[in-house]
């Protein structure tokens, strides 16, 4: 079958026409045909070799992490799943360590050994590809009814994780035993995909949601952040802040932009009691200047926490799936506004190699 591959060896990529095809031997498993796959800033990364593992035995990794898929062969252990079904596909797989009580409990998105596989990205091949055998536990039912955006689960979850998170975090706040974001004001740092479906997430939550970004308005990312009622601001326009003394107590931020100056900058104007959240994995660039007194002072008269996530577990995925439903309900243009490009398999270099628009993706099957 076909794939779209990264070959770490030349740094080069291409279609393999050949990507081998297995049949459906496990009870418990579901074979797919792949729909669509979104592009990220992870597969740009991967496919310019900063990082990405092939599995062994291959001298090229298939890319894609983010997919959207149709079952079409199911073990008779699979258990609800049926052919025809629509499904999304978690992204990491557990490690064998015995003692890793993260991978034991199927949490492998907090797997404590760093010996987890995951899908397109490190010694497992990706969803970029015609078919993908896999476990049904690891696939995630999609209604037919967000089948035009369910490519965007993948990318949503990460900040239905990091909500999850952040709710038990605020747990600790004694009026708010629930948890509960409703009514926080909270601030989105970078209007690309992870950024505005956090920001989409956070209101549906009863956040006041502002969205820091660099484009200047007019840009259809301003659009659709005025679309869900939130506020949006340029980060040519205002400082952070400048932006944040028109907002009042900032209770969260969210930061999806990867730039590990404007985030520690965001420690600043982060309000009492608040959290700020990192998402973003911006790389080594040599050392900054800080005054660490003064930010841990800050930090600790405010009763903040800083808290860092990555990948996502079953619970994050079922969120995103479920508000997805509700975004296309709220705001069907807004959502659907955030898929700008497609392209297909065989054409798949021209987003990685050219990020342009919003989110791109790729039609797998036409
Ligand atoms: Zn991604
Ligand atoms: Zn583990």
């Amino acid at each position: 079958m076909k794939g779209a591959a990264v070959f770490p060896g030349d740094k080069t990529l291409r279609v393999v026409a050949d990507v081998p095809d297995r049949k459906l031997e496990s009870p418990t498993g579901v074979k797919l045909r792949m729909l669509q796959v979104g592009i990220c800033a992870t597969d740009r990364e991967i496919a310019s070799c900063m990082f990405g593992t092939p599995p062994d035995g291959f001298n090229y990794l298939v890319l894609g992490h983010e997919g959207f898929a149709e079952v079409v062969e199911a073990g008779p252990e699979a258990g609800e799943l049926q052919p025809g079904d629509l499904v999304v596909p978690t992204v990491r797989r557990p490690c064998e360590d015995p003692a890793c009580m993260a991978c034991v409990n199927d949490r492998p998105d907090f797997c404590v050994t760093g010996l987890y596989r995951e899908h397109g990205i490190m010694g497992m091949h990706g969803f970029l590809r015609e078919f993908v055998l896999g476990e049904a536990r690891y696939m995630r039912k999609v209604p037919a009814a967000i089948r035009d955006v369910a490519v965007l689960v993948e990318p949503l979850t990460i900040a239905e994780k990091a909500f999850l998170q952040a709710e038990r975090i605020q747990m600790r706040l004694p009026w708010n035993e629930r948890g509960v974001l409703q009514g926080s004001q909270a601030v989105v740092l970078g209007a690309g995909p992870v950024g505005l479906l956090g920001a989409m997430a956070l209101r549906l939550r009863g956040c006041a949601v502002t969205v820091y970004s660099r484009e200047r308005k007019p840009d259809p990312r301003a659009d659709i952040t005025r679309a869900i009622g939130a506020k949006y601001v340029s980060a040519q326009d205002r400082t952070p802040e400048e932006m944040a003394a028109g907002i009042g107590n900032i209770d969260l931020i969210y930061e999806a932009t990867g730039s590990s100056k404007l985030a520690f900058r965001m420690l600043n104007v982060l309000g009492r009691n608040g959290v700020l959240i990192l998402t973003g994995v911006p790389g080594a660039h040599g050392p900054e200047a800080v005054d660490l007194g003064a930010l841990i002072t800050n930090m600790t008269l405010k009763n903040q926490c800083l808290l860092a996530t990555v990948n996502a577990g079953n619970d994050a995925f079922d969120r995103a799936i479920a508000d997805l439903g509700e975004f296309c309900t709220l705001w069907p243009d807004a959502v659907r506004g955030l898929i700008t490009g497609r392209f297909t398999l065989e054409q798949f270099e021209t987003p990685i190699r050219n990020a342009a628009g919003i989110k791109n993706i790729i039609e797998v099957a036409s």
